[in-house]
């Protein structure tokens, strides 16, 4: 099966009002994990890399690993997507890789640090939405800005969306799907003290506005996963993500996408500490690789239990990048 546009995969959660969790990859023992996860929970899912995976996996390494993975799963939706794409030229080098969906990030400029205007987003975003139609590929946006810095993307400093500039973007732009900022924040390290998402400015906007929302720096950095890195070697003290009942709210209150990139890596890490710590005597990557990968798909087939993904995967007939195409003409 082809990999499908993403805007398919969103519309569908939207219309039956669950969440699809966007995973990031790099290596291929994390998308095995994914896909095998989506196989058991019956999942749609969304695999996407940013910038720096790419450039990690060489691109082509990339490519072939999302092209098996589809291969291999041909009853599950799958799309890939290119995460916080930064001008239109890495936009045109994913498509051109096969990507089926992608996210110009306009909020910040090319440097993918400093904060960018209002002018500015909608004028890269336009030109992207222009670009990645013509391909039938799916686009997503953001506007505001997110916390924490991940992949050397992020300003560092939260800017809320403001409602009503959010509705005037996706007019502007005509873009398929809308990062917002409502106080999550990229990393392992969310919040100082309590929790606290603007989930009134999601209700705003959920109400202004007609194309599914996404949340990025949606981790939860479970307590376990935490206590199992420092148990064995690590050291990440008072690391906080967004508990699993705010995302519930969140999805309940009209988000489509969440982004989990920070879990992702804590299982990985906590299984090979694991191994490191109760079997020095292993040096076979596979010893340690393997259940990392286990460790991973357990974490992500929890999460699309709680997202609602799960038992969606047969619910429709996964469109082609020339069906959606011929929709955006
Ligand atoms: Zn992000």
């Amino acid at each position: 099966m082809p990999l499908t546009p993403m805007k398919q995969i969103l519309d569908e959660a939207r219309k039956k009002g669950y969440g699809v969790g966007a995973y990031n990859v790099n290596n291929m023992e994390q998308i095995q994990a994914i896909m095998a996860a989506a196989q058991k929970t019956q999942s749609p899912v969304i695999i996407q890399a940013s910038r720096g995976a790419l450039k990690y996996s060489n691109f082509t390494y990339l490519k072939h690993l999302m092209i098996a993975a589809a291969e291999e799963n041909p009853t599950i939706p799958l799309s890939m997507h290119l995460d916080h794409g930064n001008s239109l030229d890495t936009v045109k080098k994913s498509i051109a890789l096969g990507f089926t969906s992608v996210m110009i990030d306009g909020s910040l400029k090319e440097d993918g640090k400093t904060a960018s205007d209002y002018a500015y987003n909608v004028a890269v975003t336009r030109s992207v939405v222009e670009y990645a139609h013509g391909y039938g590929v799916t686009v997503e946006g953001e506007i505001g800005t997110l916390g924490g810095i991940e992949d050397g993307v992020g300003s560092g400093s939260i800017h809320i969306t403001d409602p009503k500039e959010a509705k005037k973007f996706v007019d502007d732009t005509g873009l398929d799907a809308l990062a917002i900022a409502i106080g999550t924040s990229h990393g392992a390290y969310k919040f100082k003290g309590a929790v606290n998402l603007a989930l009134d400015v999601l209700k705003e906007v959920r109400a202004l506005i007609d194309i599914p929302l996404v949340l990025h720096g949606a981790s939860s950095v479970p307590k376990e996963l935490i206590d199992a890195v420092n148990k064995y070697g690590g050291k990440m003290p008072g690391a906080t993500g967004v508990p699993m009942s705010s995302l519930k709210e969140a999805i309940k209150l009209g988000v489509s996408k969440i982004n989990v990139d920070t879990d992702g890596r804590l299982a990985v890490t906590a299984a090979i500490r694991k191994v490191f710590a109760e079997s020095p005597e292993k040096f076979d990557p596979r010893d340690y690789l393997g259940p990392a990968r286990d460790t991973l798909t357990e974490l992500i087939a929890k999460k699309m239990e709680d997202f609602g993904t799960a038992g969606h995967a047969s619910d429709y007939k996964p469109t082609t990048l020339e069906e959606a195409k011929r929709f955006y003409k």
